[in-house]
């Protein structure tokens, strides 16, 4: 499934050939040279997933790692250290500075890919093409398709493109309420262009759309805060 993945590293060719091989491999690349850059980027668009080098010009990869992750709107990107250092001790650094994975220069992108993969199916199960089952619905992300289990058999839900993903981002994150702001952030990547009333729109077509398969309450209105997924929501 294709992901938006910042790549945050100096040195042109190698910046260059990575992003050359996400946008292969059906990914969107965002590219930074410094972590001001990076910054910038950020505050437009949440991306999926970070690739960011230890080494940078000014300040380095492994305190950037430690600001996104105090910062409550980044806390939660995954983040693959790239780096030529290959010792003990600098893996250790990296990682308890918040990264995800590690991967040593020189890499192939063959591994790089299947790092990502492995990643964002850890840190971010919404993005992979896994199918998931919860609270009687099943979503196909392979086919787009959505199916809920009625006494009568399994009920095809007609759905769009964006109450889909929405769907997808619940039913891999059941039982947490999440503002508008996140749910823009999580599902749209952006909080910043998009107004909040734009969730309330689709949350409702959501609902609609899952109400032939008597489902629309699993999407729970939580009053002050946002929404919530829950499997074992009562109906009525
Ligand atoms: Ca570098």
């Amino acid at each position: 499934m294709a992901s938006t993945i910042l790549v945050v590293e100096d040195e042109p060719a190698i910046q260059e050939l990575i992003a050359v091989n996400l946008s292969f491999a059906g990914h969107k690349a965002l590219r930074a040279a410094t972590v001001e850059q990076a910054d910038t980027l950020i505050r437009a668009e949440l991306p999926d997933l970070i690739l960011l080098d230890w080494m940078l010009p000014g300040a380095s990869g492994v305190s950037f790692a430690r600001k996104l992750r105090t910062d409550e709107r980044t806390r939660d990107i995954p983040i693959i250290m790239l780096t030529a250092r290959s010792g003990e001790s600098d893996k250790i650094e990296g990682l308890e500075s918040g990264a995800d994975d590690y991967i040593t220069k020189p890499f192939s992108p063959k591994e790089m890919l299947a790092r990502i993969k492995a990643v964002l199916r850890r840190r971010a199960p919404q993005l992979t093409d896994d199918l998931v089952e919860v609270g009687g619905l099943q979503l196909d992300p392979a086919t787009h398709r959505v199916f809920g289990a009625l006494a009568s058999g399994p009920q095809v839900i007609d759905i769009g493109p964006t109450e889909f993903r929405l769907l997808h981002f619940f039913m891999t994150h059941t039982e947490r309420v999440y503002s508008r702001t996140q749910l823009l952030d999580q599902v749209w990547g952006d909080h910043v262009f998009l107004e909040e009333r734009t969730v309330d729109v689709h949350i409702r077509r959501l609902r609609h759309a899952l109400s032939p398969a008597q489902k629309e309450h699993l999407i729970e209105t939580v009053r002050g805060s946002g929404y919530r997924f829950s499997a074992s929501a009562p109906r009525g």
